[in-house]
């Protein structure tokens, strides 16, 4: 998959060019992982990070489809415990993706709608749920 560099930006708070798009500060470092990530450095401050840092991916160790398609379990209204057997995944997980999706809600929602391509009608739905279910 292409990588468009300008839709990420440097997560080093000490850095000048932290949370600043499209400014030619991130290039390609290396993959690294079974699935091979992509590893972005940023020029300005020579920190390197995860193509996934700013995503709900970064850090669960679940491959975008199952997480995905957890999010989606969720919101067409199976259970926590439900969805884990569906997905063969563990409780927790889904706890976990649950978690990061409600601390990302609308950059989530943003991601999932540019990357993945979901309908409208299913990013209404997963809305829908994360309003009356996860937020507080
Ligand atoms: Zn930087």
């Amino acid at each position: 998959m292409e990588l468009d560099l300008s839709q990420h930006f440097c997560p080093n708070p000490d850095c000048q060019d932290y949370g600043k798009k499209g400014l030619d500060n991130i290039t390609t470092s290396t993959t690294f992982g079974k699935q091979k990530i992509q590893l972005l450095r940023c020029k300005t401050c020579n920190k390197r990070f995860s193509e996934r840092h700013s995503t709900v991916f970064s850090g669960l160790h679940l491959d975008e489809k199952t997480v995905t398609e957890i999010l989606l379990g969720l919101a067409e209204g199976l259970s926590i415990r439900a969805c884990a057997r569906v997905k063969g995944v563990n409780k927790d997980t889904v706890q976990r993706v649950l978690e990061r999706a409600r601390k990302h809600c609308l950059k989530v929602l943003n991601q999932l709608l540019k990357d993945l391509q979901l309908t409208e009608c299913q990013l209404d739905e997963l809305w829908t749920f994360i309003k009356k279910r996860i937020l507080p």
